[in-house]
């Protein structure tokens, strides 16, 4: 009897294990730690809701396909064959664990030595990257997402993708690693700002984690 049931239970382990359930990982901030810039009421709606929602579409999208025993990064990089909802949803689940991480409460952090002399060679200068980036987001007509990635060849570029794609999927132009991504859907900043999407993207520089844009810097070169 006891052994029937240590087998049973064993049973629904094993069916849960057997999908890979994707999950929210805990914004690693509270929800006001970011006012000033980013207010806490759009922050707790941002995560709690918007984000939460796309994690538990992208489950149910790739529940039964071989999707549910890939990696995000492999459902990203062969997104091209597989549905709208797997599209929308997976881009939106990575583009938004990103997000998270790139903002920060502590004030002034520094892009890592590496990274500041590679800005300054690909884009001029720190504030003529600054102004790339944001007028890519100023210039993305309805919602999308401003990127910094690193190519294939270890450059870095400025780009823009629609909707929940980026760089690391097979269906946008720009292929890249990511490692920052501004958000400009309007549920990003609408409350605060309302239309004003070029004073939200001037606003995001006061909250920017550069030393874990830095961090993803490196991982991107060492992956070359
Ligand atoms: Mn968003």
């Amino acid at each position: 009897m006891k052994i029937l049931k240590v087998a049973a239970l064993s049973a629904v382990f094993a069916a849960q294990f057997a999908f890979a359930q994707f999950k929210q990982t805990p914004l690693p901030y509270a929800y006001n730690a970011l006012e000033g810039s980013v207010d806490a009421q759009t922050m707790e709606i941002h995560y709690s809701k918007h984000a939460a929602a796309y994690v538990a579409n992208l489950n149910k999208a790739i529940a039964g396909t071989p999707q549910e025993k890939q990696t995000l990064f492999q459902i990203l990089s062969g997104v091209s064959k597989l549905t709208p909802a797997v599209r929308n949803n997976a881009g939106g689940h990575y583009n938004h664990e990103l997000f998270w991480t790139v903002l920060t409460p502590v004030k002034n952090t520094q892009p890592s030595e590496k990274l500041a002399k590679a800005i300054t060679e690909t884009f001029g200068s720190m504030d003529a990257f600054k102004e790339k980036i944001s007028k890519a987001g100023a210039d993305r007509f309805g919602s999308g997402w401003a990127w910094l990635s690193v190519d294939k060849s270890g450059k870095l570029f400025v780009s823009s993708t629609a909707n929940q794609d980026n760089p690391l999927m097979d269906v946008v132009e720009e292929k890249g690693t990511p490692i920052l991504g501004i958000d400009v859907w309007e549920h990003a900043y609408y409350l605060k700002y309302q239309n004003k999407r070029a004073d939200y993207l001037n606003a995001i520089w006061n909250v920017l984690n550069w030393k874990e844009v830095s961090r993803r810097y490196d991982e991107a070169l060492s992956k070359k």
